[in-house]
């Protein structure tokens, strides 16, 4: 299928048919903060935003979820929930966001045969499609483009929007797109070449309003060489531990299994867990191997510059800015990553 074009005036139309068709999901204000949350109604979508402040990665990996039940006694059973979200069509997803999943998915659908596949996961992501929308105007501390990437990126969306004026140019990209396009009204046009050179316009001039640069540039191979560098300490003693980098990051995706059980009854629940809290790494035998916050601040930086890149190629980050607008001390990632740079070791 072409690249289509949709007038601005007919998106209204278009998420209520998508809302009364399959459930809408989109970004929506309540209490100071935009979350992707399901839309009953198409109004109370809020495009007027940038980030949420819970990544999407929330809608396929839930902050909490049962993963089986069980009864105790005579007539013991286990059983699993049946785990059935609808077909869901979600709107407004930003292209960092969209990188996050790409680099979440191998945890959960397995990289090569035989891996485990998570089926709670498999079924979130099987019954969402994915629409993004580019980022006209990104915010302070926006750098996706320090990874080759941009605020109209693509990767693992099927379809996305940007705003090119009177309409919205929107790239075709999977067949799960074309899909619903196809069981939508025909409100669509095919787009011509000017809008196509609009929509390139649209990328490069918001690409041009990214002013922070991290360097990235062989960053994986120094620090390697300074795993015990003294600059860990000074970072770690602004850090209080809070997690709130890791629980709101795109692409972190730790999690802690707990079984809750009353006498009779109980259920193994599955909850975002954090590499930041002292408990993560604590052994039942007392033994923690990173019993310090030094050792978990370096962690967390090391398995997304030096890990991710040694084991996939790639990096743990996909320049959201979140871990920087959130962090209650000000830690930042790419005066980190730029610092290291600089040092003699
Ligand atoms: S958000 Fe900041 S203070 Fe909280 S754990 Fe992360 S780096 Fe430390
Ligand atoms: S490390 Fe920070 S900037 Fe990078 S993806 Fe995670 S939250 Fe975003």
């Amino acid at each position: 299928m072409d690249n289509l074009t949709l007038p601005k005036d007919k998106l209204p139309e278009m998420l209520a048919e998508i809302a009364a068709k399959f459930i809408l999901v989109g970004p929506k204000e309540e209490t100071g903060f935009t979350e992707f949350q399901e839309l009953e109604d198409p109004k109370d979508i809020n495009l007027d935003y940038l980030l949420s402040r819970v990544p999407p990665k929330s809608l396929v990996f839930q902050q909490t979820e049962t993963l089986f039940t069980f009864t105790k006694g005579k007539n013991a059973k286990v059983e699993t929930p049946k785990v059935d979200p609808g077909k869901r069509i979600v709107f407004g997803i930003r292209p960092c966001d969209a990188r996050g999943y790409s680099l979440i998915n191998p945890v959960f659908e397995g990289k090569n045969e035989g891996d485990y596949k998570d089926p709670f996961y498999i079924m979130r992501r099987n019954r969402s499609t994915l629409i993004g929308l580019s980022c006209n105007e990104p915010d302070v501390n926006c750098f996706c483009t320090s990874f080759g990437d941009s605020p109209a990126n693509t990767e693992f969306l099927d379809l996305l929007f940007t705003d090119i004026g009177d309409a919205f140019y929107i790239d075709v990209i999977t067949k799960k797109g074309e899909e619903l396009i196809e069981s939508l009204s025909k409100i669509f046009s095919n787009a011509s070449a000017e809008e196509r050179k609009a929509r390139v316009n649209v990328e490069e001039t918001a690409k041009g309003t990214i002013l922070r640069h991290m360097d990235t540039d062989g960053a994986p191979e120094k620090l390697s060489k300074m795993f015990n560098h003294k600059y860990w300490e000074q970072v770690a003693m602004r850090c209080i531990g809070c997690g709130i980098c890791t629980y709101l990051c795109p692409t972190c995706h730790c999690f802690d299994m707990q079984d809750e059980s009353t006498l009779k009854q109980g259920g193994r629940i599955r909850v975002w867990d954090s590499c930041m809290n002292p408990e993560y790494t604590h052994h039942a035998s007392g033994h923690n191997p990173r019993p310090t916050r030094m050792n978990r601040v370096r962690n967390r930086v090391y398995h997304k510059f030096n890990y991710f890149p040694k084991n996939d190629d790639v990096f743990g980050c996909t320049g959201c800015g979140r871990c920087i607008d959130y962090c209650p001390v000000n830690i930042d990632i790419i005066d980190i990553i730029n610092d290291i740079q600089e040092l003699e070791l």
